[in-house]
């Protein structure tokens, strides 16, 4: 699997140019190979919106535009979360991140640094799934046979890629909703704008409700994000970072999942609630 190329070099095999340089002389398009594995690659597309170059066979195995090379390394360098069930299929493994958690929580590995060593746990998981989920979404040239190589193991099965990582929309956070209650486990990563809020006393992260229609009863359902604060000092600090603004972050956490109607009203919360214990289980996106 071929990653997307913005440069090349030249015949002269010395001088690097991108699609512009192309565009603006097309004299240029001769005998073009890849910057790192010099393999010959070709300029497509010039007369329309994208323009861009391809290589025609697989780059070499450890040439950068490598794509499986690229996920193989991500899943080398997750010590464990992210494994390799054969060349073209990955495994992020949620199951193991919870175990992790739960021997330091009760003191099993009697490590004086667990709470560090905890931290470490989050972060490894959520920037491999990051890293991954660039790779899928914009580096790839067949993106979609690559997202389907990607599979999450959560609750002992085996769940796709898109049954764990969600973003704001209200289809999808329906979807998200509907997740729990088939029992397919419940750990998300779920990708929005957040808001700092206090309710009730407690300090949260909470995406801003969708908007969303009607459906044939009258009835409007709202998904409806909420996620606590376990920490008061993790809180203070949060606050303190995001302010009165929105910040767009991924959260990976366990969720869970609550159906309430509105008294006298035609709305129903889909609420989808959940703890922060880390500042780990927090990718904030820049
Ligand atoms: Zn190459």
């Amino acid at each position: 699997m071929n990653v997307k190329m913005k440069k090349v070099l030249l015949k002269d095999r010395q001088t690097v140019v991108d699609v512009y340089d192309l565009l603006k002389n097309d004299e240029l398009n001769d005998s073009l190979v890849c910057t790192d594995c010099k393999i010959s690659v070709t300029f497509v597309n010039p007369s329309k919106k994208s323009p861009h170059f391809r290589a025609h066979k697989n780059h070499r195995d450890n040439c950068s535009y490598n794509g499986w090379g690229i996920a193989e390394n991500i899943a080398n360098e997750s010590e464990g979360i992210v494994y390799q069930l054969s060349k073209e299929e990955f495994i992020v493994d949620i199951d193991k991140v919870q175990l992790l958690v739960k021997e330091y929580k009760e003191g099993k590995t009697r490590s004086k640094n667990a709470e560090k060593e905890i931290r470490q746990i989050y972060f490894r998981t959520i920037s491999s799934i990051l890293r991954l989920k660039k790779v899928i979404e914009s580096e790839f040239e067949g993106g979609k046979i690559f997202s389907n190589a990607i599979k999450i193991k959560v609750g002992n099965k085996v769940i796709a890629w898109n049954d764990f990582y969600y973003e704001e929309d209200a289809k999808r956070l329906n979807k998200c909703f509907g997740r729990d209650a088939k029992h397919v486990g419940d750990t998300v990563c779920l990708e929005g704008e957040y808001l700092v809020n206090e309710i009730r006393g407690e300090i949260c992260l909470t995406l801003k409700d969708p908007w969303v229609e009607a459906k044939k009863d009258g009835y409007k359902y709202i998904p409806s994000v909420r996620f606590t604060f376990q920490d008061p000092a993790l809180a203070a600090n949060i606050k303190e970072l995001i302010g009165d603004k929105k910040k767009r972050a991924t959260i990976l956490l366990d969720i869970e999942c609550y159906l309430s109607p509105l008294q006298k009203s035609l709305y129903y919360y889909q609420n989808i609630t959940g703890n922060i214990y880390n500042s780990k289980q927090i990718h904030f996106h820049n």
